[in-house]
């Protein structure tokens, strides 16, 4: 087949496809990006343009499009499988991989179960939770504490922990019951306090939640230290470690969700490590495979681990799976991925990065229609506001985000905001000129956009 031109690709995709997340109306009107091919941090057109990738294609790539040692990986199992089930059998690949990541995860975690996706390894970790309490005789604990502003992803189950209204709320028919705790979101906090003489008043509500519903909470999902699609939202210090003493105090299992998260974003390998922290139950995905394919893991407690053994007879058996679980492809992706953190010396090669970054940002928080500017390692929040002083936000039909980050498109480079949150999270392998050049840009369309007269 001849290779289509830009025309062709643009009208067949318009014609025919539904994308995630897109009010599909204003796509058909726009000038459509069509990405052919990647090298390093860039994605680069059918029309042959450079853009770098500032969101690490979705929060997933780590080294950058194209690393040879990753597309080796892949090219070397594909040599020997594609596929093989991982319902009763196994392969060396996701053995040795459970191995690696069970080196790196907060201490406590002993088990890997597999999975392909964000979504289902939180679907995973809420059932293995409800079914750890009625494993061992507590059925009444089928409750679950999750946050306002949460997002866990986008199955049913997924978006009954979640707290996003404008996402989730029309799902709700379908939804199980949740116990909703505030978002700690300093800058717009819900309790009208501050940090830190609130003294983690939104933590110390988890404790009364837990204390009112004592007996009958499974887990509390959270995802630690920064609600990332909720909008970049930071937790203030100790507020995680607050968490966690809660939880354990009234023996309810806590759930960290680590897909946006894991994998070095916030400048160390997992956001629970800022504070010390282990959770009962942990999911990962997006960086997991360098962003390479999917692939997704629930790590669990060598304790709820075993209140899933039995006989044959007591039905303790975790019944779940996914036909793609463990895929030898992704497996040998996420193989290279680790194997690159250390060669490279991933994290300890940040640091000069986040400076930087934040020098950046020192820039941009001074700029007039920039409300808060946060920051966590190689993830950062730009929230923009129509009014700094009041905090009034921009109407939301305006889409005040989506145009800085279309304007920068004319610097060659490639974002997508969080409503009027501008977000910034290139692949870990980002060169402090790209990143000036980044930062420079984005300082720039915003003052574009919201400085016209
Ligand atoms: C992206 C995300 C998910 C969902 O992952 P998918 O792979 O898109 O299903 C879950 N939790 C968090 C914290 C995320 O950022």
């Amino acid at each position: 087949m001849k290779k289509p031109t830009y025309a062709q690709l643009a009208r067949m995709d318009k014609s025919y496809l539904w994308h995630p997340f897109t009010q599909m109306e204003s796509w058909e009107k726009e000038e459509i990006l069509i990405i052919e091919r990647g090298r390093g941090n860039y994605l680069i057109d059918v029309k042959g343009r450079r853009y770098l990738d500032g969101v690490s294609s979705l929060w997933t790539n780590v080294h950058g499009h194209g690393k040879r040692y990753i597309d080796a990986a892949i090219k070397g199992q594909l040599g020997r499988i594609a596929h093989s089930t991982f319902l009763g059998l196994s392969h060396p690949g996701a053995i040795v991989l459970s191995k690696m990541l069970l080196d790196i995860v907060p201490p406590g975690l002993e088990r890997v179960f597999y999975s392909d996706n964000g979504a289902t390894a939180v679907e995973i970790a809420i059932k293995m939770a409800l079914q750890y309490w009625h494993n061992i005789g507590e059925p009444q604990r089928y409750l679950f504490v999750s946050l306002d502003n949460a997002y866990h992803g986008d199955t049913i189950g997924s978006v009954s922990v979640g707290g996003i209204g404008l996402f989730h709320s029309t799902y709700k028919p379908l939804l199980f019951e949740t116990v909703k705790a505030p978002s700690p979101y300093c800058y717009r906090c819900g309790l009208g306090l501050e940090y830190p003489s609130c003294g983690l008043a939104c933590a110390r509500k988890v404790g009364d939640i837990l204390a009112s519903n004592e007996g009958k909470v499974a887990g509390l999902v959270i995802e630690p230290m920064i609600q990332a699609a909720g909008g970049f939202i930071l937790s203030p210090p100790g507020y995680l470690k607050a968490i966690e003493e809660i939880t354990k105090r009234h023996g309810v299992l806590l759930i960290a969700d680590e897909v946006a998260t894991g994998f070095g974003r916030t400048g160390r390998m997992f956001a629970c490590e800022h504070e010390h922290v282990s959770p009962d139950i942990m999911t990962a995905a997006k960086g997991i495979s360098g962003g390479y394919l999917p692939v997704a893991a629930t790590f669990t407690t060598g304790r709820v681990y075993d209140a899933f053994l039995g006989g044959y007879g007591e039905k303790k058996t975790f019944y779940h799976g996914h036909t793609y679980t463990a895929n030898p492809l992704g497996v040998a992706a996420c193989i290279a991925n680790l194997e690159l953190f250390r060669k490279e010396r991933v994290i300890r090669r940040l640091r000069p990065k986040i400076r930087l970054l934040k020098e950046g940002l020192g820039r941009i928080a001074a700029l007039e229609h920039v409300g808060e500017v946060r920051q966590i390692g190689m993830m950062t929040g730009i929230e923009l506001v129509r009014d700094r002083a009041t905090k009034e936000p921009y109407p939301f039909e305006q889409r005040t985000g989506a145009r800085v980050c279309f304007e920068t498109r004319k610097h060659g480079i490639f974002i997508r905001p969080l409503d009027d949150v501008v977000v910034l999270m290139p692949p870990l392998s980002i060169t402090e000129r790209q990143l000036s050049y980044l930062l420079k840009s984005v300082e720039g369309a915003i003052r574009a956009v919201t400085e016209q007269r």
